[in-house]
């Protein structure tokens, strides 16, 4: 049994929960980060391209592997570049930034614990989360931000039992290409899901494959060996390793409840990755950055309350763009199936400006963007 008391308990630390014990130490709050890994940078996948200014979160530069300028998508017969800004972000250099940024003074951090279960009392308010020991752990309000476990979101009925999933395996490779050049491939072409090649520092990118399918999901290891092949490729990239790493993305629909009396919840537990792209990072930081704000506003006023406040402003802010990259997210699916119609597609977006083309691929669109293929 736990016997201190904390203001929070995040459960994950994913980069949702370790952004918000960063904002909440910011805050001066009592917060307990339980983490069921022993080592918090023993990450699975390294994929981290990302539409973020690193700015907004007082990141340090050193977390940019790669600036981008150029975005170019492929379909089987027709290429086309958009100037944009984006970065590839240096995952493993990020967690430990956040890390050792995280005031230790606030937030205890412990590993190797996984969270199974929780009490809750009359009101449905969580009394204590419990680890799989038995062990109890207590705060005024909980945060799960377990990703894809939703260990907690999942039992209290905010995320799918079993969510829709996209699948993602990558390799490290040798690259030869432009570092300010990112790329994506589409259609069956490219093995039938979707493609992209990031550089990352020292001549070094990723070279990974995704699917929505099924039936494809056994075969994807396959299937980005195939893709080393396509001659463009080749010409940049050499495999120099046989390590694939994979990860797994929730691509249900969009999620309206992320609250939940006092638990509160962030990140892929409750869907926040965007569906067009799979860009997560930008849009559960900003997540983070709202829960710890409503935290920070429902513990000062003794009002658990207004933890709802968070949940206002997520939906305000992004229940319509995701229900709009839903759509295009359907839409890609199907596209992908046929290489002539993502050259169609990809004709179409040839004739957009290049802002237009980056609206649609960083999800951040309007009503025009959202009707286009
Ligand atoms: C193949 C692939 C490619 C992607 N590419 C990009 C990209 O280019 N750009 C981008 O921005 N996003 C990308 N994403 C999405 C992004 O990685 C996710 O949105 C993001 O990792 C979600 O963060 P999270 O903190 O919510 O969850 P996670 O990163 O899954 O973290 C959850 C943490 O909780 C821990 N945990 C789980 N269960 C328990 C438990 N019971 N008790 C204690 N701890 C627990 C886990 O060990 C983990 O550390 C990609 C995802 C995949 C799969």
């Amino acid at each position: 049994m736990e016997n201190k008391s904390y203001d929070v308990i995040i459960v994950g630390a994913g980069g949702a929960g370790l952004m918000l014990a960063r904002e909440l130490g910011l805050k001066k709050r009592k917060v307990l980060l339980l983490e069921r890994k022993m080592d918090l940078l023993n990450l699975s996948f390294k994929t981290l391209g990302s539409f973020m200014n690193i700015k907004e979160f007082n990141l340090s530069p050193e977390v940019v592997a790669a600036d981008i300028n150029t975005m170019t998508l492929y379909s089987k017969n027709i290429k086309c570049s958009a100037v944009t800004k984006a970065c590839i972000l240096d995952k493993e250099y990020l967690h430990k930034h956040l890390i050792d940024i995280i005031d230790k003074n606030y937030v205890d951090i412990q590993t190797g614990i996984s969270i199974k279960s929780y009490s809750a009392d009359a009101n449905g308010n969580l009394t204590d989360i419990i680890d799989d020991n038995g062990n109890k752990y207590r705060a005024t309000c909980y945060v799960d931000a377990t990703g894809l476990s939703g260990v907690l979101s999942k039992q209290k009925g905010l995320q799918d039992k079993k969510p829709d999933v996209a699948v993602g395996v990558e390799y490290n490779v040798k690259y030869k290409g432009r570092t300010d050049e990112a790329h994506l491939y589409l259609g069956n072409h490219y093995e039938g899901g979707y493609g992209w090649l990031f550089p990352l520092k020292n001549n070094r990118a990723i070279l990974g494959f995704g699917s929505f399918d099924n039936l494809v999901i056994n075969e994807l290891k396959l299937r980005l060996n195939k893709m080393l092949a396509i001659p463009h490729i080749a010409a940049i990239v050499e495999k120099d390793n046989d390590t694939a790493e994979g990860g797994i993305l929730p691509i249900t629909d969009v999620k309206t409840k992320v609250v939940q009396n006092n638990l509160i919840c962030v990140g892929d537990s409750v869907s926040q990755v965007n569906p067009v792209v799979g860009e997560g990072y930008k849009f559960i930081f900003r997540a983070a950055v709202m829960a710890a704000n409503a935290i920070e506003k429902a513990l000062s006023q003794n009002n658990i309350a207004l933890l709802t406040e968070y949940e206002q402003q997520w939906n305000k802010q992004y229940y319509n763009y995701y229900r709009k990259a839903k759509r295009m997210q359907q839409a890609l699916m199907d596209y992908s199936k046929s290489d002539s119609k993502v050259d169609f597609g990809m004709l179409f977006l040839k004739t957009k400006r290049d802002k237009t083309i980056t609206k649609i691929i960083s999800g951040e669109f309007t009503k025009r963007e959202a009707y286009l293929p």
